[in-house]
């Protein structure tokens, strides 16, 4: 069954809805997913996240701000994106593989579906002024972006490194009235902003909301960011249903940095036990190359950014630094949604190389004539460590666009 009609009043409403039972797909109410979670943070933040705590899903449940969500989220965005039955790329793996196109969101990737709801949340806590960090600086521009819309000031902490490296989102950032704050400790890369966004937001409590760009953070940032995200796979439902007459694919996959894609693309699948969710790390050189950013396979439990989750550590408890060829992915934590996925067995964690990801990206060029981002192409990389039937339904959750790393994949041509 196919067809191609775009249900655009399908509204995301459901996702913003309290309860459910602690499990997959909720934290309990401290934050817990399984092991993992919680909110550890310095005494001076206690009022601001619990004002958070307190105040996220009965401002999330309001009609006036779901009606705006949603406004946006259609036409600011322009979702829903679409379900793409790739048919050369399902030819070339022998299965029916579908792209979830976040790819051609308004900025170029998922992460303006979570900013959207944060700055519209802050504004009902009566903020007046948004900060954020950012590493490759794709989650500030989408946070400048939205702020731009709103008219809020907005200041970005960015490490001095990442500056230097990402200078085209920087200008970007910019020109979207942002104030980009350089963080010039450590090394002067995405943790160090991270640290100067939260003193900054110690001291200056009242008036700031912190927009975190992933699952990770005190609780409830992490359930919170899921939920916005949780668009994704909300529309894959329907998409689905539409083009194959089965709501439910047999896979769904996702590459993982903090995991706020991949949280999107799993949220309504989550508990749903027939449908496998593969998660995809940075390798870098290759996990045992101590070049990598694959936190499930080298990680311990430890707390990182104010939650328990695994973490890239030395036997001392000191965060190691990662690599990937992909700044999204250049973490070395995981959100504790995806801890305890793994730690559960839920989740089948994969990883993909540099170099398998380059490669991935260049077959999706020639195949389908989309150029993915490098995060992206972790997910694309790890269609050929996996079995499928010829009738299985896989979705890969195309998570951004890779104009932003043509530098990159020009010095592989
Ligand atoms: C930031 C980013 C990621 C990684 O972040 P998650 O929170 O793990 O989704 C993945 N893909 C793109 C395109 C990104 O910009």
């Amino acid at each position: 069954m196919s067809n191609t009609t775009i249900n655009t009043t399908s509204s995301p409403t459901a996702i913003l809805n309290d309860g459910g039972e602690p499990g997959y797909t909720f934290p309990n109410s401290f934050g817990y997913y399984g092991k993992f979670g919680g909110a550890f943070i310095p005494e001076m933040l206690h009022r601001n996240v619990e004002e958070l705590r307190n105040r996220y899903l009965e401002i999330m449940q309001e009609p006036s701000f779901q009606q705006e969500f949603n406004d946006l989220l259609r036409d600011y965005v322009g979702r829903p994106t679409p379900l793409y039955y790739a048919k050369r790329l399902s030819e070339q793996y022998k299965t029916k593989l579908y792209l979830k196109r976040e790819d051609l969101n308004h900025t170029g990737a998922h992460k303006i579906n979570n900013a959207i709801g944060q700055v519209l949340l802050a504004q009902r806590l009566g903020k007046k002024h948004i900060i954020a960090e950012t590493g490759a600086g794709q989650h500030g521009v989408a946070t400048a972006t939205v702020c731009a819309l709103k008219g809020v000031e907005c200041i970005v902490y960015m490490g001095v490194k990442d500056i230097e490296r990402q200078a085209p989102n920087v200008a970007r950032m910019k020109m979207l009235g942002a104030k980009v704050m350089p963080a010039a400790s450590g090394s002067q890369t995405l943790k160090d902003a991270t640290n100067e966004a939260i003193r900054h937001w110690i001291n200056n409590p009242a008036d700031t909301h912190y927009v975190i760009g992933s699952v990770v953070g005190p609780h409830p940032y992490p359930d919170m960011v899921a939920r916005f995200q949780s668009v994704i796979s909300q529309e894959t439902r329907w998409q689905l249903k539409q083009q194959t007459g089965s709501e439910l694919p047999t896979h769904v996959m996702a590459c993982v940095g903090g995991g706020s894609n991949a949280a999107g693309a799993f949220y309504h699948f989550l508990d749903e036990l027939s449908v496998q969710l593969v998660a995809v790390e940075a390798a870098g050189h290759g996990v045992n190359s101590g070049m990598s950013a694959a936190t499930t396979q080298l990680g311990k439990p430890g707390v990182l950014h104010g939650s328990k989750s695994l973490v890239m550590q030395t036997a001392d408890g000191q965060v190691v630094e990662p690599h990937s060829i992909s700044a999204g992915l250049d973490y070395p934590g995981i959100g504790p949604m995806h801890a305890h996925l793994f730690d559960s067995g839920r989740g089948t964690f994969l990883s993909a190389t540099d170099e398998e990801a380059v490669q991935a990206a260049f077959e999706l060029c020639k195949l389908e004539g989309i150029i993915p981002a490098l995060e992206s192409a972790h997910a694309l990389a790890a269609i050929k460590e996996m079995k499928y039937k010829e009738s299985d339904v896989v979705v890969v959750c195309l998570s951004g666009r890779g104009d932003k790393d043509l530098g990159t994949y020009m010095k592989y041509m």
